[in-house]
C-alpha cells in the first residue's frame, strides 16, 4: 500500500494532477532497478532512502524543480523505465558530483546516472542532438567540424592546418 500511495505522490510531482498520465502498478518494471544496479557504478541505487540531500545539492534542480536527482531514483526503484530513460534530465545533469558528496547511504549518484544513460543508449533514448555529436565525433574526431575557413584562420596566426584521419578516429572509439 505504502508504494501505491508513493506511486501516485511521485506522479503527482512529475505530471501535475492530470489523472491520465497515472501509471497503472502493472506497466511499472519491477526488474528496473536491478538492470540499472548491475551497469557499471549503478550499483549503489538500491541503498537509496529518499532524504532529499541530494536534491539540495544538486544545481540543476536549483534552476528546475522538476529535475530532482531524488525523483530519478525514486522512479527507477518504482520501475518507472520509460519515464526514467525519456527523461531530460538525465542529459542535462553535468556530472558535478555535488550529490554524491553529500549522499549519506553513498548511492554515488553521478555514477548510478551514468548507469542510467547507458541503458538509455541501449534502449535508443538518446536526444538527436547527442547522437548528432556521437557521429562528428566518430567520423571527425571532434565535436566540430573543421575545414578551409578554420584552417585560413589558423594559418594566419601561424598555426598548422588540422587534417582529418576517420580512420584513427575509427579505431580509438
Ligand atoms: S542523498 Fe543519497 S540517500 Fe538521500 S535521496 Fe539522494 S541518493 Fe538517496
Ligand atoms: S551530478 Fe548531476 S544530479 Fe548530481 S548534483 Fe550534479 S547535476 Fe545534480
Amino acid at each position: 500500500m505504502q508504494a501505491v500511495r508513493d506511486l501516485a505522490g511521485y506522479d503527482r510531482g512529475l505530471y501535475g494532477s492530470n489523472p491520465m498520465s497515472r501509471r497503472k502498478l502493472n506497466e511499472l518494471d519491477p526488474s528496473f532497478k536491478h538492470r540499472v544496479a548491475r551497469q557499471p557504478g549503478g550499483e549503489g541505487i538500491r541503498a537509496c532512502f529518499g532524504c532529499k540531500a541530494c536534491t539540495a545539492a544538486c544545481p540543476i534542480e536549483t534552476v528546475e524543480k522538476r529535475y530532482d536527482p531524488r525523483k530519478i531514483i525514486r522512479m527507477a526503484l518504482l520501475g518507472m523505465e520509460k519515464e526514467v530513460l525519456e527523461s531530460d534530465f538525465i542529459w542535462l545533469c553535468s556530472s558535478c558530483y555535488g550529490c554524491h558528496e553529500v549522499c549519506p547511504q553513498n548511492v554515488k549518484f553521478t555514477e548510478v546516472m551514468f548507469a542510467i544513460k547507458n541503458l538509455a543508449v541501449q534502449e535508443a533514448c538518446v536526444p538527436a542532438g547527442l547522437t548528432g555529436q556521437r557521429n562528428l565525433l566518430k567520423e571527425r574526431g571532434r565535436l566540430y567540424e573543421v575545414g578551409d575557413f578554420e584552417n585560413e584562420k589558423r594559418a594566419k596566426l601561424g598555426l598548422p592546418s588540422i587534417k582529418e584521419h576517420p580512420e584513427d578516429y575509427e579505431a580509438l572509439l
